[in-house]
């Protein structure tokens, strides 16, 4: 506790006064991660595939912004299922995150890139501009927690076409989050969910994922394939 000086003239309610304006102080908003994402997941986004599609978007907008630097790339999307390990995976070969990127973005709730290119305002790693933005889906910064719906722990490895070396950033919901530097050859991004028990299905039953994926990427102007097969 701060101590206060009191001027010994004055009288009690001046001293009740010094002390609480002496104690009057800013203090930063707080967010329980945890408590978002069940909010997400009760309300917001109440059924499985909407992590499937926020993440399927993602992906479409870093291939979208690889293409901004070389028209003639195609690009594609791979979703694979592992029954083993109780993981689902989405990998993409767009424009990847540079670590600073990674540890910018992925763990800052409201805060994406892609807010901040529309907003005219994008990154420096991230400089490659275009007119019309009409071609990227995310906005809010919020698609990527929304697999903590699904997921004990989210692992993103990822590299920027640009960057020395890849990253990976680990985190379970609300948890620290384990960033490192990785090898990776490929420009690209691949988000792994390690699924809750609940959802262990996702990474056996090819069905509910094949369905989510048409039912929501059918209009995505990019190639998407669950383990080796056209969907
Ligand atoms: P939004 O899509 O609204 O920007 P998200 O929470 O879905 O927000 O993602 C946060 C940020 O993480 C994105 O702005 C993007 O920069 C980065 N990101 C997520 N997924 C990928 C990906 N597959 N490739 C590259 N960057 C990604
Ligand atoms: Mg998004």
């Amino acid at each position: 506790l701060q101590c206060v000086r009191i001027n010994a003239r004055l009288t009690f309610p001046e001293v009740v006064e010094t002390i609480m304006s002496e104690w009057k102080r800013k203090i930063p908003f707080q967010v329980d991660i945890a408590g978002v994402i069940d909010i997400m997941g009760s309300s917001l986004y109440s059924r499985y595939d909407t992590p499937i599609r926020e993440l399927l978007q993602n992906a479409h907008d870093a291939i979208m912004r690889r293409r901004r630097g070389d028209l003639q790339f195609q690009g594609k999307i791979v979703v694979r299922q592992d029954a083993n390990a109780g993981t689902l995976s989405f990998t993409d070969d767009g424009v990847g995150l540079t670590p600073e990127d990674a540890e910018n973005y992925l763990g800052t709730v409201g805060l994406g890139i892609t807010g901040l290119i529309k907003r005219g305002t994008p990154p420096p790693s991230q400089q490659s501009g275009s007119a019309d933005n009409g071609d990227l889906i995310g906005q809010f910064g919020v698609g990527l927690f929304s697999a903590f719906m699904l997921a004990d722990r989210l692992v993103v490895e990822s590299r920027n076409e640009a960057a020395e070396s890849g990253v990976r950033w680990e985190a379970g919901p609300g948890t620290e989050i384990d960033l490192s530097n990785i090898e990776r050859s490929q420009a690209g991004t691949t988000v792994t969910l390690i699924l809750k028990s609940e959802y262990r299905f996702l990474a056996e039953n090819s069905e509910a994922v094949e369905t989510a994926i048409r039912d929501h990427a059918d209009f995505l102007l990019i190639p998407i394939f669950l383990n080796d097969s056209d969907v």
